[in-house]
């Protein structure tokens, strides 16, 4: 019998390592109607029910725990400028890399290709690790490099992974669950993967020529992080650029319109972690009590968070290109929800989808989303709100 997660693709989180394992080869990545990638059995008579497939499914296998805290909390954000302008936040995970790098190992992530399809690779230089940086908000394309992964990692290489939760929880099982020193795993806070189909019909909506994508932003920080936009760079010189307020991607894309099933039931991002780093977006500065000078907010600021000793010793070696503060226990003890929690199906989804198969992807996200005007003032309120804050301190 084989992993029956194939006939349930709510279930799945479309890793791939079933397909890797398979020692007859009778199972395929396909896609389904949003583009989000799905197992196909191509041959059942071939199957000789040997159950690998099973073993390495982290849907039938997630590790769960009881234990909701982390090791070491902090707030962070990287010294130079240009690596703060690439990176989503906080440019934690360029540091990271750079570490790597130093120790002449290997860093896979995540980068988009000129067709605006998101594809793993590994770099082990800066200038190869640039197109990496930012997050991409739609799910990647390609299986994952489980093989290439272990193969390095067997080398002795130090291999830093970067990913989705669920990504990483793949790597882990795919690794049998074996801790290597030489293996650092660092997951992101996550919402949610989004559809592929979506983001391919709202490209061929922002492009001109259907020229192909040299360079996407999706958090591009003019004005600020906080006040970020879109920015797309096309092959024939022209550039796409809208703010959060207006894009129709940037006011969907976490509205749980057209994310992935089961990143609405997601078990991978709940705590505790399997990797040694996670990584997200420090929305809740504000909450701090008092700011360090030296963070400028308006260039992003990364939440950071040590799962155990070795997470928290290669971030202690980050010191001279991180500004990094200890975050106190009750602050990240008041998001936990936040970082855990998964979203609701949008009511508006059945709506959002008929409408969409007559009309444009833009005219569609504005008559099917909630006006972001509550958003928007409460984010003008918390700048002034810091200001004060700052000219009083
Ligand atoms: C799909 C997705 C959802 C997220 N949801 C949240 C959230 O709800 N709350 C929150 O606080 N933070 C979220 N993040 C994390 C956040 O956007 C930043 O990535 C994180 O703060 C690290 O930022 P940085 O400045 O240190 O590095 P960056 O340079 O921004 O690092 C980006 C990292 O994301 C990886 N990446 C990019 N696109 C993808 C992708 N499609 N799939 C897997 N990995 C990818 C890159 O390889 C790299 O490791 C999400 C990220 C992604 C990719």
């Amino acid at each position: 019998m084989y992993n029956q997660i194939v006939k349930k693709p709510d279930k799945c989180y479309g890793c791939g390592a079933c397909i890797e394992v398979c020692p007859k080869k009778c199972l395929k990545l396909g896609k389904d109607n949003l583009g989000f990638k799905k197992v196909i059995m191509t041959d059942e008579n071939a199957c000789i029910s040997c159950g690998a497939c099973s073993k390495v499914c982290e849907a039938l296998n997630m590790q769960k725990g009881e234990n909701i805290q982390c090791l070491k909390r902090y707030y962070a954000q990287n010294k130079d400028s240009n690596v703060l302008k690439r990176s989503s936040s906080g440019g934690v995970f360029t540091a990271l890399a750079e570490y790597v790098f130093r120790n002449n190992g290997y860093v896979w992530g995540v980068q988009m290709n000129g067709n605006g399809k998101n594809e793993f690779k590994c770099a082990s230089n800066v200038e190869n690790l640039k197109s990496l940086c930012g997050s991409k908000y739609v799910e990647v394309d390609t299986a994952l490099p489980f093989s290439k992964i272990k193969e390095q990692v067997q080398e002795g290489k130090l291999v830093l992974f970067s990913g989705t939760p669920c990504q990483v929880q793949a790597v882990n099982l795919f690794l049998k669950n074996k801790k290597y020193d030489n293996l650092i795993l660092v997951d992101l806070l996550c919402y949610g993967v989004q559809s592929p189909a979506i983001w391919e019909k709202y490209i061929s909506e922002v492009s001109c020529n259907n020229s192909k994508i040299s360079n996407v932003q999706m958090r591009y920080k003019e004005p600020s992080w906080e006040n970020y936009a879109m920015k797309i760079e096309f092959d024939d010189g022209t550039i796409y650029k809208k703010s959060r307020w207006k894009d129709p991607y940037l006011l969907s894309y976490a509205t749980n319109l057209y994310n992935r099933t089961i990143c609405m039931n997601c078990e991978a991002k709940k705590f505790p972690r399997v990797s040694d780093i996670t990584l997200g977006d420090f929305w809740q500065i504000d909450t701090l009590p008092v700011i360090s000078k030296e963070i400028n907010i308006d260039s992003g600021v990364s939440i950071v968070l040590a799962h155990n000793e070795k997470g928290n010793e290669i971030l202690k070696q980050l010191d001279e290109y991180l500004y990094m503060h200890e975050l106190p226990k009750q602050i990240f003890t008041n998001m936990i929800e936040r970082f855990s929690g998964c979203s609701k199906k949008n009511s508006n989804k059945e709506q959002f989808f008929k409408q969409l198969k007559t009309e444009s992807f833009e005219k569609t996200v504005k008559d099917n989303i909630d006006s972001q005007t509550y958003t928007w003032l409460r984010f003008k309120y918390l700048k002034v709100k810091r200001i004060l804050k700052r000219i009083k301190n």
